[in-house]
C-alpha cells in the first residue's frame, strides 16, 4: 500500500466532505495481558520518543482533511505516556480542529496503575472530555486469571482521582465469560461499578484471539472454560438497566446523553481516520489498515476498496449492534436499494425466529441481541 493511495483517499473526503472522527492507537503497556489481541508493546521510554513525532507527522499530512467532532485515543494504553508526552500531542491533536471545542468528544482509555491526578487534569486542561477505564473485574480472582496487576482498589482510586481532576464523563470497561467467574462474581463486579456512578459501562464477554496466550491455553484446555456467558449477558442487561443505564449497544450501557459518539459514528458507517500503528482508516470507499510499529516506524500496508455491497453488509452487521436499529428509508437512499431487497429470505428467516424485528427500525430483539454476531452473519454476503 503506497501514500499515495491515502493521498488519493484524503483528496476525494477533501474535495466531498470533511473527515470527522479520528482514532489515534498509542501501542504501548506498562504489562502484556494474556487475552490481549491488540497490537500493544511493552512501554519505553525511548519508544515512546519515537512514536509521538512519527504520529504527529501523520496526523499534519492529513490535517488539513479534517473537522473533527470525535478523537479516541485508544491502544494500548494512551495514558502510559507521560504528561509531557501527551501534553506535546494532544496540544497538536487539539489545535487543529476547527470544530467547536464544547462539540468536540476526546476520549482517551486509560489503564487504572497509570493515572495521576497531574496527568489527569493536564488532560481535562488540554481537552480530553471522556475517560475510558480499562478496569474489567472488581474480582482478584478474575483479575488474576485475566493476567491484570491492578486491584479493585486501584479502580476506585482511578475513578477518583478523574473525578477530582474534573472529569464528568467516565467509562468503565468490563469483561464476562471469564473462566472461574461465576453469575454471584460478575454480579458483584456490576454492583461495585455502580456503586462508583459511571456515566458509561462496557461489558466484553471474552474471546480467544488467535495469537494470544489465552488462545494457546484455551486450546490445550489448561484455561477452563465458562458456559455462562449468555446468562452473564443477560445479568449485566437486568443489573445496568435497572440502575438506569440504557443499552445502546450489544456491548454498552450509558446514562441518557453519554453515548460515546465515537463509536456511535463507527457503528453508523461514517469515516474515520485512524493514525498510529496498526490503525485503520475509512475514507472515500477505501479502508487502510497501518503496519505495526517496527521500533522506528509504521507505513500504510493494506488497503481495501470497498464497494458499495460491501459497505451495506457492514452498515447491517454494525447498525443492528445498536438500539436505533437502521432505518429502512435512510438505507435505501445511501445504497440506492432496501436491506428488505437485498436480504429478504434472511430478514424473513430472522423475523420468524425472533432474532430481528422490523418496526419502528430494522433492530434486533432481545434474543437476537443475544446472538448479535451469528445474525451479522446472514448480512456479510
Ligand atoms: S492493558 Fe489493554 S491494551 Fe494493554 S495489553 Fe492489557 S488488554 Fe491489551
Amino acid at each position: 500500500m503506497s501514500d499515495s493511495l491515502r493521498n488519493q483517499s484524503l483528496e476525494r473526503s477533501r474535495s466531498e466532505k470533511k473527515i470527522r472522527h479520528l482514532y489515534v492507537h498509542i501501542p504501548f503497556c506498562p504489562h502484556i495481558c494474556p487475552y490481549c489481541a491488540f497490537h500493544v508493546i511493552r512501554s519505553s521510554k525511548a519508544g515512546t520518543e519515537i512514536l509521538i513525532p512519527k504520529l504527529l507527522e501523520e496526523f499534519n499530512s492529513a490535517s488539513s482533511s479534517l473537522e473533527l467532532s470525535t478523537i479516541f485515543l485508544g491502544g494500548g494504553t494512551p495514558t502510559s505516556l507521560s504528561t509531557s508526552q501527551l501534553e506535546q500531542f494532544l496540544t497538536v491533536l487539539i489545535s487543529k480542529t476547527s470544530v467547536d471545542r464544547r462539540n468536540l468528544e476526546v476520549t482517551s482509555e486509560c489503564n487504572p496503575s497509570t493515572l495521576s491526578l497531574q496527568k489527569a487534569q493536564r488532560m481535562v486542561d488540554l481537552g480530553v472530555n471522556r475517560l475510558s477505564i480499562g478496569a474489567q473485574s472488581f474480582d482478584p480472582t478474575i483479575l488474576k486469571t485475566l493476567g491484570r496487576t491492578h486491584s479493585a482498589t486501584a479502580i476506585t482510586d482511578c475513578i477518583s482521582t478523574a473525578r477530582s481532576a474534573g472529569f464528568t464523563n467516565i467509562n468503565v470497561d468490563l469483561i464476562f465469560g471469564v473462566p472461574g467467574q461465576t453469575l454471584d462474581s460478575w454480579r458483584s463486579t456490576l454492583e461495585a461499578v455502580l456503586s462508583q456512578k459511571p456515566q458509561h459501562v462496557s461489558c466484553y464477554g471474552l474471546t480467544y484471539e488467535e495469537d494470544t496466550d489465552f488462545f494457546r491455553r484455551n486450546k490445550t484446555g489448561e484455561l477452563g472454560s465458562n458456559s455462562l456467558e449468555k446468562e452473564m449477558f443477560e445479568l449485566a442487561d437486568e443489573v445496568l438497566c435497572q440502575a438506569g443505564l440504557v443499552h445502546y449497544e450489544i456491548s454498552n450501557y450509558a446514562l441518557p446523553g453519554f453515548e460515546c459518539r465515537h463509536n456511535l459514528a463507527y457503528w453508523r458507517g461514517k469515516e474515520f481516520l485512524g493514525i498510529g500503528p496498526s490503525a485503520v482508516s475509512t475514507i472515500g470507499g477505501i479502508r487502510q489498515r497501518n503496519s505495526k510499529f517496527d521500533g522506528q516506524s509504521w507505513h500504510i500496508e493494506e488497503e481495501e476498496v470497498l464497494t458499495s455491497e460491501i459497505l451495506a453488509s457492514e452498515r447491517m452487521a454494525l447498525g443492528l449492534r445498536t438500539a436505533e436499529g437502521i432505518c429502512e428509508d435512510n438505507f435505501h437512499e445511501e445504497f440506492g436499494f432496501s436491506p428488505n431487497e437485498r436480504w429478504r429470505n434472511e430478514i424473513e428467516a430472522l423475523e420468524k425466529n425472533q432474532l430481528l424485528q422490523r418496526k419502528p427500525s430494522l433492530r434486533l430483539t432481545t434474543q437476537g441481541r443475544a446472538v448479535a454476531d451469528e445474525v451479522a452473519v446472514y448480512f456479510m454476503k
